[in-house]
């Protein structure tokens, strides 16, 4: 366990951090909105007002070029009417179940995806703990500067990895950011593909509306993925996302925080029906010596 001292702490409090062989939840920052809501502590996260900074990384390439969200989100949600619209016009038997099957591989997808970067390890030299455990605000001019250089030697892969697992420390961010930050990389290099994929095998392929059905689901739930993990990191939601949580088809904030308690389990961030086999996916990978906790922290 690593322990380090907080400015923002009485004389003598700490912020602990999981260390290299334990996982261990620890006491919260009494001042810290963010803190009080995570149950996983890094060190001088928060501002002397005892809130978590909406800026809470450099801005990364999709921010910068948020001009393709004019382009890609149109022609994302269009390509997933007509997938929806073929698969209508195909019902089968099968359909149903193969909808909320392609919901359950959204939902494998999220949690494996996220697993993987939780524990895949940052590049080291590039000076990321500065970032992780700078003790200043996160609205400083220090900080932005020191972000956009510590980001600007990331590629896209390093840059995701690294936001993973900064999530942890100050969870709520994720749920301040804009929907096109939260999934513009997802609709860029997977769903938007996908779903023109699936547009060319239903009205080239003739494809059954059970296997629309299953993409169109798996499809929007992959994309909406990081939206959907905000969404459990913030109290003021669209009503619809207490309707799917009333039907099971989302997860709720009270499971979610399982993850945030551990770092070892329920990886799984939609509907959490897939978390029985995330995590017994993820124990057996432990068990032969993969994902170890030191990939969890960004190293200096
Ligand atoms: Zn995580
Ligand atoms: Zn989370």
């Amino acid at each position: 366990m690593r322990v380090f001292e907080c400015p923002h702490c009485e004389p003598g409090g700490k912020l602990r951090l999981p260390g290299m062989s334990s996982l261990t939840r620890i006491s919260l920052h009494p001042r810290s909105q963010g803190f009080q809501q995570s149950g996983f502590v890094a060190g001088a996260s928060h501002s002397p007002a005892g809130r978590v900074s909406a800026h809470d990384g450099a801005r990364d390439t999709i921010e910068r070029i948020s001009g393709m969200k004019r382009i890609v989100m149109p022609i994302f949600l269009a390509s997933l009417a007509v997938n929806l619209g073929a698969m209508i016009m195909r019902l089968d038997w099968l359909t149903v179940p193969a909808l909320l099957g392609g919901w359950y591989l959204a939902d494998f997808a999220s949690g494996l995806v996220h697993m993987l970067m939780d524990y895949h390890p940052c590049p080291t030299g590039r000076g990321l703990a500065d970032m992780f455990f700078y003790e200043g605000s996160r609205e400083s001019e220090e900080y932005l500067a020191m972000a956009r250089a510590r980001m600007s030697r990331l590629n896209a892969f390093e840059r995701i990895a690294y936001d993973f697992k900064n999530h942890h420390p100050r969870p709520d961010a994720l749920g301040r950011r804009s929907l096109w930050r939260q999934i513009g990389s997802t609709l860029i290099v997977g769903a938007l593909p996908c779903s023109l994929a699936l547009n060319a095998v239903a009205l080239w392929g003739h494809a059954p509306g059970w296997l629309l059905g299953l993409g169109s689901t798996f499809i929007l739930g992959g994309a909406f993925a990081q939206y959907f993990h905000g969404t459990l990191h913030r109290r003021d939601n669209p009503a619809f996302i207490g309707m799917l949580r009333r039907a099971h088809l989302l997860m709720t904030p009270e499971a979610h925080e399982l993850h945030h308690i551990s770092l070892q389990r329920d990886f799984a961030t939609n509907c959490g029906w897939s978390n029985p086999v995330i995590n017994a996916l993820f124990r057996t990978l432990r068990h032969h010596g993969h994902l170890p906790d030191a990939g969890l922290i960004p190293p200096p």
